[in-house]
């Protein structure tokens, strides 16, 4: 499961929750974004890449909200499913450009301080 309570969702930050199948808050059986209550939920049988797909679509909830395009988006579910398997495939095909970049931002960050 995952190792995080909250993440820094841009402008604020996202409570992780993990939510039990069945509960009659949740619409999906395996994730859940609601910007009104800044949760992000994920359903707790989940490992590996569906975890990582499901998280990437709640992220992509989540930055379609925060950079305010939700007015752009026909679609959301739809667009959120394919953004996200797309980023799922990049990340297991190019898992040294993943980590190059992340590299890349931190030694940004470093040169800044
Ligand atoms: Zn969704």
């Amino acid at each position: 499961m995952i190792p995080f309570k909250r993440i820094n969702g841009i402008s604020r930050f996202f409570d992780i929750k993990i939510f039990q199948p069945g509960d009659p808050q949740i619409d999906s059986e395996y994730g859940h974004f609601s910007e009104k209550r800044g949760t992000i939920g994920l359903s707790p049988e989940q490992k590996g890449g569906q975890l990582i797909d499901t998280l990437e679509h709640e992220l992509g909830h989540l930055i379609i909200e925060e950079m305010g395009i939700a007015h752009l988006v026909k679609d959301e579910e739809k667009f959120v499913n394919a953004f996200a398997r797309g980023r799922v495939a990049l990340k297991r095909l190019n898992p040294d450009l993943e980590r190059w970049m992340l590299d890349e931002l931190e030694r940004e960050r470093d040169a800044g301080d």
